[in-house]
């Protein structure tokens, strides 16, 4: 901890300013006791170390606080000091009794509250939901700045990242995805923008590091950019995503599998509009290969041209799925509102643009193509080159 308590309630902050001298001399005249249990705490100064508190005895505050980490420590100072520069006179480690939560760092900004949580070890989507409602309660913002090691890079624009990682995702004014993180050893921000998963852990995204010192808190809460693959890129994936279904030693995909086999549909030939990169990607965990080859069966499969297709009975089908376990939602606690419709819609959209789907009215759409499945692999590259065609246009839109 970075923060105690000495009489009359005065809270002492160890920030980058506190110089050693005084906080030794400090040592010798008060006692420190924990803001949080009232506990007496010791001020530990070591050369190595950052200078804090610790508890004597262990107890409940030991557990949750103590075990904070040098690199936890350093990044909350770090952007206590950071955010004091931009004037926002910031509170670190403010404890809110109502709630039983301690943030990191506290701040008003533009007459809102916001809390920064920094988070270095990887904790359960379930705690990580309870303190951010935590917080909603009393009306704050939450911000939660993923720890920026263990971000795991497979080339220059794809990435592999758990389900813990996922939990930082946040959209921003132009409805893309993103999850910020900070390294307090390089003091930079790293920025994962344009987040597109293409399978439960792989997910295309440009990186961007920016320094602690070029970075506003503006920059934080909004991160801009609109990054945009090559669409070969994501074929290459889709691709090895099939093959992994057809390889996968354990029993997950069999259901999907089966229910292919069952309408006489061999994934490396299925159309290749089943399986496309769209912005919303990332709310199901699902590979966008396997929900779209569920609305594939279920809507286009075998369907005349003319036939009506509506927003509402994709959403119907969907659900049924998600329902089934056959399609599985993604947990993303800093987005309130449930995006599935929206994804759904904009998968219509890109129907349309491919030209399979003809718009009617708002969320009304008839068959304007059949689709057929290739018989060989060379008819399905020729559709498949068509289908980039298409990625490449809307790229450059
Ligand atoms: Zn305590």
């Amino acid at each position: 901890m970075l923060t105690a308590k000495i009489k009359d309630g005065e809270v002492i902050t160890l920030n980058a300013k506190a110089e050693k001298i005084a906080l030794m001399d400090l040592r010798k005249k008060v006692k420190f006791t924990c803001p949080i249990c009232s506990q007496e705490v010791i001020l530990k100064m070591g050369s190595k170390r950052i200078p804090h508190f610790a508890h004597i005895r262990g107890d409940a505050c030991t557990e949750q606080y103590d075990r904070e980490s040098e690199y936890h420590m350093l990044a909350k100072l770090k952007l206590f000091e950071w955010l004091n520069q931009q004037g926002l006179s910031p509170v670190l480690e403010p404890y809110y009794p109502n709630i039983k939560q301690r943030a990191d760092i506290a701040f008003k900004y533009n007459d809102e509250l916001y809390c920064l949580e920094f988070q270095c070890s990887t904790i359960s989507e379930e705690l990580f939901r309870r303190r951010t409602e935590g917080y909603r309660k009393l009306s704050m913002h939450p911000i939660w700045l993923l720890a920026g090691k263990g971000i795991n890079r497979k080339n220059s624009s794809l990435a592999s990242l758990s389900s813990f990682h996922y939990l930082f995702a946040n959209k921003n004014s132009s409805q893309q995805w993103y999850i910020p993180s900070y390294c307090p050893i390089i003091n930079q921000f790293i920025f994962l923008k344009t987040i597109v998963p293409v399978s439960v852990r792989n997910s295309f995204l440009a990186i961007e590091m920016k320094p602690l010192e070029r970075t506003s808190l503006l920059d934080l809460l909004n991160p801009d950019g609109n990054y945009k693959f090559r669409p070969e890129q994501w074929s290459k994936e889709i691709f090895k995503f099939k093959i992994s279904l057809l390889t996968h030693k354990s029993t997950t995909y069999y259901p999907f599998l089966r229910e292919l086999y069952r309408q006489s549909l061999n994934p490396q030939l299925l159309h290749p509009i089943v399986g496309v990169p769209l912005t919303n990607n990332i709310i199901l965990e699902s590979s966008p290969f396997i929900w779209q080859a569920y609305v594939y069966i279920d809507h286009l499969h075998h369907q005349s041209i003319g036939t009506p297709l509506y927003l509402h009975a994709l959403v119907k089908t969907t659900w049924q799925r998600v329902n089934k376990g056959q399609i599985k939602l993604r947990n993303l606690p800093n987005i309130r509102e449930l995006l599935l419709r929206e994804l759904l819609y904009e998968y219509l959209i890109f129907l349309r643009k491919a030209g399979v789907l003809q718009k009617q009215k708002e969320h009304e759409f008839v068959i304007a193509k059949e689709l057929k499945a290739a018989s060989t692999m060379d008819e399905w590259k020729q559709q498949e080159k068509g289908l980039r065609k298409l990625l490449l246009m809307m790229t450059e839109e």
